[in-house]
């Protein structure tokens, strides 16, 4: 008869899946907890999974765990798992969102996969996006990224040009806008981090409250990942990215945004 002394770490198997599952579900936890810390109704904060250079079986494992919503950055790895990830959009259980720099020459295969784009940074490229739609007679959920941070190496419109973006975007035949969306700045300085968000925030009220056509439903804020969660959901996200909180480290380096 073995001991009952709890189990080393090096007992648990190594079960990608579960490990996954207990991971998004901890991820959830934590989200709830931030929402709550600020008096803010959990359910009001989705949780995106930011799933790149995960294989189809990841992204399968994290839908299986609860996720509804997953966001890649890539146009290549996002056509390349789209056939094995099929079967689960169709059916809706999981909504695909683009969240990185999209060119205007690849909108043709993100939007045979993707049911919304998150990094909507120009006129030109809300155009292209819109006429394919338009032809297609659907619509496309999109928000516009904004770069609040002002670093070099993020993409996303100013944030001075961003209310001006947004209602151009809004008036396209083709899109609907639903929000906006930011990556944070890179620095262990949270006041400051925290002040991109609530400029963000600024800049969604400014839009909503613009009445320009359109603009009604320009409610979601995207913003906050796994190092800064917590500051997101103080200044009112309502849809956070989250990657290696829920995977771990990734393996490869991969561009943010
Ligand atoms: C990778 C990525 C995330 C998630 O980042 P983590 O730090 O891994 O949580 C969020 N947003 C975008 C645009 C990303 O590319």
């Amino acid at each position: 008869m073995p001991s009952l002394s709890p189990a080393s770490p090096l007992d648990v198997p190594a079960e990608p899946s579960r490990t996954i599952a207990d991971r998004y579900a901890a991820v959830r936890a934590r989200v709830d907890a931030a929402a709550i810390a600020v008096g803010r109704a959990p359910d009001e904060v989705q949780l995106l999974v930011a799933t790149k250079t995960q294989d189809a079986a990841s992204v399968r494992a994290v839908v299986a765990a609860g996720a509804t919503l997953i966001g890649e950055n890539r146009v290549q790895e996002l056509v390349a798992k789209a056939p094995d990830l099929a079967d689960l959009v169709a059916d809706g259980a999981v909504r695909v969102h683009m969240i990185g720099h999209l060119q205007r020459n690849k909108v043709n295969q993100v939007l045979a996969t993707a049911t919304g784009v998150e990094s909507v940074d120009s006129l030109a490229l809300a155009g292209a996006l819109a006429s394919r739609c338009a032809r297609e007679g659907r619509t496309l959920d999109v928000m516009v990224q904004v770069n609040v941070s002002g670093e070099e190496s993020k993409a996303g419109v100013g944030p001075d040009d961003a209310s001006h973006l947004s209602r151009q975007v809004a008036a396209l035949e083709g899109l609907r806008l639903t929000g906006f969306m930011t990556i944070g700045a890179n620095s262990p300085d949270t006041a400051l981090v925290r002040a991109g968000f609530e400029r963000l925030r600024r800049i969604r009220d400014e839009v909503l409250a613009s009445g320009a056509p359109g603009t009604g439903e320009a409610r979601e804020l995207s913003m906050g990942m796994s190092g800064d969660l917590e500051a997101a959901i103080a200044e009112g996200a309502t849809i956070v990215r989250v990657g290696t909180a829920v995977f771990g480290a990734r393996a490869v380096a991969a561009p943010v945004g």
